[in-house]
């Protein structure tokens, strides 16, 4: 399904979302938590009642205390597993020591994602066409999830610029294409980040709705895309 919302130009790249709209991140982040307090259950006595909601507590208060911190998501990760292990009354250099394996087994479970032959088509068949550029909000590792062969580029919020919405992440992808804008077409899953941050930007912006949200009554919903589409694969229709 398709749904047009703005006069669409031709485009001459594309930049992409990664976390759900290339795979469904939910249940890969679920898992890895669960492998996370599972870990830390096993490494402390004192970690032996640790929970997941203990973790949510943390984090939220390391975002009261550097509420930027969530631009780079994975050293707000680090940083609340450092501070659950110290809060839990784990000596320093041990909390330390801790918190590192903790996050090499997180970071190793972030990137068990299971990439469609769906979405491997599409990618090969669009990158064979045009450029493409990844856009991540996360810390998900193209190689290591095996599709970084399709991305010319990719840029992540905490490391090359504050997260979409800003326009920073879009104007460098522009740039390292040497195109213009609205020579470049934005796909991604959020209307509140990718479509909004593209279109202030100037690009032109595909909504992936697979959830069969509907855009007008989605809070999350700020301007209109140029189109919406229900799965990826409609995007052989425009190259
Ligand atoms: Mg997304």
């Amino acid at each position: 399904m398709i749904y047009f919302y703005r006069l669409i130009q031709p485009f001459k790249a594309l930049t992409f979302d990664l976390d759900d709209t290339l795979y469904d991140n939910r249940p890969v982040i679920k898992r890895a938590e669960k492998k996370l307090i599972h870990f830390l259950n096993q490494s402390h006595p004192k970690l032996l009642k640790f929970t997941h909601k203990n973790y949510q507590f943390y984090r939220k208060k390391i975002l009261l205390k550097y509420p930027k911190i969530y631009f780079n998501i994975n050293d707000w990760r680090r940083q609340s597993i450092l501070l659950s292990i110290k809060s839990f009354g784990v000596q320093s250099q041990l909390a330390i020591i801790i918190s590192r394996q903790a996050m090499s087994l997180v970071n190793f479970w972030r990137n068990q994602i299971n990439i469609s032959t769906d979405t491997h088509y599409i990618l090969k068949s669009l990158s064979a066409k045009l450029p493409l550029i990844a856009i991540t909000n996360g810390d998900m590792n193209m190689k290591e999830c095996n599709i970084n062969q399709y991305f010319f580029e990719i840029f992540r919020s905490g490391v090359n610029g504050p997260p979409k919405p800003y326009v920073n992440m879009y104007d460098l992808a522009a740039k390292k294409l040497n195109l213009l804008p609205n020579e470049i077409l934005h796909v991604g899953d959020s209307l509140n980040t990718d479509v909004l941050g593209a279109i202030n930007y100037g690009m032109q912006a595909c909504w992936l709705n697979i959830y069969n949200k509907s855009l007008l009554s989605s809070k999350d919903a700020r301007v209109l895309p140029h189109f919406e589409i229900s799965n990826l694969i409609y995007l052989k229709n425009f190259v």
